[in-house]
């Protein structure tokens, strides 16, 4: 037996009642009612209330009322009833207390930053510099058990269906995911470098080659991105590899992965998941992570205005690649002119070319800055598409396809946080987005870029596209989307050496430069490479989904600041002359 305890504060009931009990953790709260004592002591299990009566210890009493909140004490009492005035229904061990008989104080604490016991809102910098303290938080405590066991739940799910955890390096090569390296430089080899993984992507390929045909790790990536709310610069994946399998196989496996940990969190999910078309969601949803919670979809109009006298409809309905696309708002007429202006405005902020609305409101003719640039006719065939009744609203924008649905669709997200478009009761609404692009431009780099990553497989039907339309191949690609939060993605790869060549041909990418970095891929490929392919989840964002936490910073124990920093430990921070020496490094900032 522990010589500190002999229970856990949380499990205290009335079933103990008549014990003597050795309990030890940190005070929670004080209150000193003059005679007695009221100690709320915490430990991981949670709080029970201990009580120090004059007449039974009058010795301790001073001691008692003077603890210090989150000192850690050692106090032992006899289990009982609490008189029912004194009942307190909202914990577990609200129906008994602990008649203190002796207390030790094991370790006083210095006045703290901010109170553990009060669950007010602490400002986020001292959240992260005295994060011990935060973690004390029975909420931060409970999101962290629910990411114990939503891992353990994928593990477990993961080993019965046949799959090998393996871990791989941390000291590597760049892997491509679209980021920037965070690089290590090597002592015994002066001026090269390792990069830290953005995924293990080229090495769970070389393990389907070495014919593990199931693999998965609860894999570290780190990615020197500019931080957003949901985005660190390292971060989890549930990663998965697959032999001999298509893409059904690999939604399948993780549908049941994800129905698990779903499980795992108390949620019942049907599965299998629906699909939609990559060029569906852009259209309807204008984003390739649609939010299926609530409808006001978009819809495409452009049809309706091939002769219109407004030209910038009429170019864009005669430009190949540009829509005309609306968003229809029952009820919407209603709205103020200045926050119809704010929309307009929003919309040129985003990046769109100008938001153009029209009204109906009930009895009166349609109005619209645009109005006389538009016939009678198309405002009534508009209309009728939309499905508008009296007093309805339309947001149209014109533009190419893509650019200007994401900005519709980004104002439709904002207006359903401001009109409360999603159901309180929602509930979860996956969803696969399929059939993407291979290619997206990259003016940055002035070339096409693989979408997801390099090692992606063609559509090889799509691939008649290439010269003419690099834009209309599509790859074997995936991504899991749930309540418009993507949590996944993966595909079918090249196995075959040659196809993955010309898949680095496609993306301009010089033999010299993709041999250097990606031989040995190559080189696996030519030694016997089965046909896979396979997903990697982020596990922080969905353990911030199940936890209804706002940010994936409080799901995760030792997070860093948007800057990068480490508040808690001073990192990244200044190194010794020797050790930059040693690295064959200069500072020069
Ligand atoms: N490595 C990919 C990623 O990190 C996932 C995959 O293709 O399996 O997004």
């Amino acid at each position: 037996m522990s010589p500190y305890r002999t229970h856990l504060c949380g499990e205290l009931r009335e079933v103990h009642v008549g014990q003597s009990v050795l309990l030890a953790g940190w005070v929670h709260r004080v209150r000193d009612m003059g005679g007695v004592v009221f100690v709320d002591l915490r430990d991981r299990t949670g709080i029970v209330q201990v009580v120090f009566r004059e007449e039974r210890v009058p010795d301790l009493m001073d001691a008692a009322a003077k603890l210090r909140a989150e000192s850690v004490v050692q106090v032992r009492g006899q289990v009982a009833l609490r008189p029912l005035d004194t009942v307190n229904p909202k914990i577990p061990t609200g129906t008994v207390e602990v008649v203190a008989e002796a207390l030790e104080v094991l370790n006083p604490a210095e006045p703290v930053p901010f109170s553990i016991a009060d669950e007010a809102d602490v400002h986020d910098t001292t959240r992260l510099r005295y994060r011990y303290l935060d973690l004390r938080r029975p909420a931060m405590f409970r999101n962290l058990e629910l990411r114990h066991r939503v891992v353990w739940a994928a593990r477990q799910y993961l080993h019965e269906q046949g799959f090998l955890e393996v871990e791989t390096p941390i000291l590597t090569k760049s892997t491509p995911e679209g980021a920037r390296d965070f690089l290590v430089p090597s002592r015994l080899q002066p001026g090269k470098f390792y990069a830290l993984p953005q995924s293990p992507q080229l090495f769970k390929q070389v393990l389907m080659v070495a014919g593990f045909d199931r693999y998965f790790q609860i894999a570290r990536c780190f990615r020197d991105e500019d931080l957003r709310a949901d985005r660190q610069p390292e971060f989890t994946q549930v990663d998965i590899e697959m032999s001999f399998v298509t893409e059904d196989d690999v939604m399948t496996l993780t549908e049941g992965l994800v129905r698990r940990m779903w499980q795992e969190a108390g949620y019942d999910i049907p599965v299998p998941f629906p699909r939609m078309d990559y060029d569906e969601a852009i259209e309807r949803y204008g984003s390739d992570k649609p939010d299926t919670r609530f409808g006001y979809c978009l819809t495409t109009v452009t049809d309706l205005f091939v002769d219109t006298e407004f030209r910038i409809f009429r170019e864009a309905a005669r430009t190949e690649g540009h829509v005309v696309t609306a968003l229809a708002i029952p009820g919407g007429a209603a709205w103020p002119r200045n926050r119809l202006d704010h929309l307009t405005e929003r919309a040129k902020q985003l990046g769109g070319r100008g938001l153009v609305w029209v009204r109906w409101p009930a009895g009166e003719a349609p109005q619209s800055p645009v109005a006389k640039f538009l016939r009678p006719t198309e405002l009534a065939a508009l209309r009728e598409r939309l499905g508008l009744a009296d007093g309805g609203l339309a947001l149209l924008m014109a533009g190419p396809r893509e650019a200007t649905c994401s900005v519709l669709g980004v104002i439709r997200l904002e207006l359903a946080r401001q009109e409360g478009w999603v159901p309180n009761d929602a509930g979860w609404h996956f969803l696969w987005v399929i059939n993407f692009p291979l290619l997206e431009w990259s003016d940055e780099e002035g070339r096409w870029v693989a979408r997801h990553h390099p090692f992606t497989s063609p559509q090889p039907e799509t691939l008649e596209w290439l010269s003419s339309r690099p834009e209309r191949v599509r790859a074997r690609a995936y991504d899991l989307v749930v309540n418009g939060v993507e949590i996944g993605g993966g595909s079918i790869r090249n196995y075959r050496r040659p196809d993955q060549e010309r898949v680095f041909e496609i993306l301009q990418i010089p033999p010299e430069e993709y041999r250097s970095k990606f031989g040995f891929l190559l080189e696996a490929l030519s030694y016997g490479a089965p046909p896979h392919g396979g997903i990697a989840l982020g596990l922080d964002r969905i353990v911030m989904l199940l936890a209804g936490a706002p940010s994936i910073r409080d799901v995760i124990a030792f997070p860093k600041t948007s800057s990068g920093q480490c508040l808690m430990t001073g990192s990244p921070s200044e190194v010794t002359e020797r050790q930059l020496r040693e690295l064959h490094l200069r500072v020069d900032v």
